[in-house]
């Protein structure tokens, strides 16, 4: 399956799984391309999310780049990280925010640690998520399965219901960058493995923690 009727299969899903994510919109190819909207929106992406997973990676590149100790990136109570311990071992720390901001949200309202931003802001307003195509369920399966499952999306191979999970690219519908031109096939292939790779490829492991 691949091409227009690859899209069809999944916009169909999309229509029995879309009631379950009303804060998103599917991304397909021949969607507006994102192009960040910035001089006319409030910062919103940074203002309106009170939490942005780090893994320990981001916590060493953002501290590189900032120059700040990892305990000063981190949300932490009592002086120690607070950590997400439902999802290990993926992003177990939240990015450190001040006054419910983001604390690298600049009074211009840009990012001022730009080049060591966190995967999640990288990807945003872009997210993959996965669905039963039996059931229409979201799932969370382990990282292989969902590698496999984006693999054979952008492989264009079949995308079967006993096959397991399918990946859908989703955008933040508050998000108002969807301002540019459509996306081709080959752009929208990149996206997918793009943010598949940020919102997920997190390897496991104790190295870099705060
Ligand atoms: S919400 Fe979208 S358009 Fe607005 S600053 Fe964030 S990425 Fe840019
Ligand atoms: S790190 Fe930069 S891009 Fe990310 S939420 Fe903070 S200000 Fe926004």
């Amino acid at each position: 399956m691949a091409g227009e009727e690859l899209d069809e299969w999944l916009r169909e899903l999309w229509g029995r799984v879309a009631s379950r994510c009303p804060e998103f919109d599917l991304v397909l190819p021949g969607t507006a391309s994102f192009v960040c909207q910035a001089a006319g929106c409030p910062a919103h992406c940074c203002r309106v999310f009170t939490i942005v997973p780090l893994g320990g990676r981001e916590v060493v590149r953002l501290s590189r780049a900032s120059g700040l100790p990892p305990l000063e990136l981190v949300e932490c109570e009592d002086g120690e990280p607070l950590t997400h311990r439902a999802f290990p071992p993926t992003r177990p720390y939240f990015l450190a925010r001040r006054e419910g901001v983001c604390r690298f949200l600049g009074a211009d309202l840009l990012c001022c640690q730009y080049e060591g931003r966190p995967d999640a802001c990288r990807v945003y307003p872009f997210y993959v998520f996965f669905f039963d195509p039996a059931t229409y369920l979201p799932m969370r399966p382990e990282w292989r399965m969902m590698r496999s499952a984006v693999d054979r999306l952008t492989g264009g191979n079949a995308v079967r219901a006993e096959l397991g999970p399918v990946p859908l690219l989703l955008r933040h519908a508050g998000c108002p960058g969807s301002a540019g031109p459509a996306l081709r096939r080959v752009g929208w292939l990149t996206l997918v493995e793009e943010t598949f790779r940020l919102q997920y490829d997190e390897p496991p492991g104790p190295a870099g923690e705060p």
